[in-house]
């Protein structure tokens, strides 16, 4: 028999001291959960709705009637949990369920199914289906608590450990001091872009920079002054590339970006325009103008003389060193 029609808490349920708890779980203090109720019985979703709230922990709370309209508020925003009834009318709750985990984006939502059946069939159905947990109507009020506090905790550790990995791809790809990308991801993307050339004959370009005289900057203002011209320089070249080019700091004071889609004529000319762009712009740095030039080389393929990416990055890297050698401050391009 279902309960909706009655009040869905239990006679004689015990207060419920709920900051120990709250603290316990490490939840105390946080006021940003979303919670999704969904009953056809607008008693039911009132009454867990004053519970939840109890929790202090939920920041939004919404309601829906049916599997449907619950669906379509999963879809507006996903929340952190959801409380789901397993008898409604139209899409129930096990149909619901199966929606939403279906989806790979929504399948890491807790959702506890709250119902009036006690069948241990359709609760094997529901956990199977996917469902976090469960509570039968009519329900114990600290029970209810205790179990949405426990998926709580588990969604905020699963999102604490979504981001830290973010984070760890963040910093495993990035150069801590120009933002741009480091040496590891740009020979990892090398790899891949230069796959992509050798099958489909495809122009890539690569542009290979070193900053002009870097220690002379360094031994006259300083390494803290050496430090905002690297990451002047990574901003400016941040800004000079587009959204498909890698751009990376390469090593000390030295550059690389590699331009998908660009033969050499092309890759020179990004290289004359960002020569440019250096030697007008004056860096301010603790109250010195900064101004430095850069010297660069400039390779692409296809081209015979290259077989791999580090066939690329040594022709670049060659007339880089011409460049130096003409006497600093110009573009050379490599002459196979
Ligand atoms: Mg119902």
């Amino acid at each position: 028999m279902d309960h909706d029609a009655t009040s869905p808490v239990a006679a004689g349920t015990a207060p419920v001291r709920d900051d120990e708890a709250a603290d316990r779980l490490g939840l105390l203090g946080r006021r940003d959960f979303s919670l999704l109720i969904v009953d056809d019985a607008v008693s039911v979703r009132q009454e867990v709705r004053r519970l939840a709230g109890r929790l202090g922990v939920f920041g939004t709370c919404r309601e829906a009637e049916n599997g449907v309209e619950a669906y379509k508020r999963v879809l507006e925003a996903a929340p952190d949990l959801i409380l789901c009834d397993l008898v409604m009318p139209g899409v129930d709750g096990l149909k619901f369920l199966a929606l939403i985990r279906a989806r790979e984006e929504l399948r890491d939502i807790p959702v506890i199914l709250v119902t009036g059946k006690t069948d241990v069939e359709t609760k094997i159905r529901g956990l199977e289906l996917g469902a976090s947990d469960y509570v039968t109507k009519p329900f114990d009020a600290g029970e209810l608590l205790a179990r949405i506090k426990v998926q709580l905790k588990i969604k905020a550790l699963q999102d604490e450990l979504r981001r830290s990995n973010e984070l760890l791809q963040e910093l495993s790809s990035t150069d801590a001091l120009t933002k741009l990308f480091n040496r590891r991801y740009f020979m990892a993307a090398l790899g891949t872009e230069f796959e992509r050339t050798d099958r489909y004959g495809s122009p890539l370009g690569m542009v290979m920079l070193d900053i002009d005289h870097f220690k002379r900057l360094n031994d006259t203002f300083g390494h803290q002054v050496g430090d905002q011209a690297l990451r002047g320089l990574g901003a400016l070249i941040h800004d000079a590339v587009r959204t498909t080019d890698i751009a990376a700091r390469y090593g000390g004071e030295e550059f690389c970006m590699l331009l998908p889609e660009t033969d050499l004529e092309g890759a020179a000319e990004f290289a004359h325009r960002l020569r440019l762009g250096v030697e007008d712009k004056t860096l301010l740095v603790d109250g010195h103008e900064v101004s430095m030039t850069v010297s660069i080389g400039v390779s692409a393929c296809p081209n015979p003389a290259v077989e791999s990416g580090d066939d690329l990055i040594r022709l670049a890297d060659d007339a880089l060193y011409r460049a130096k050698r003409a006497g600093r401050n110009r573009v050379m391009v490599s002459e196979r």
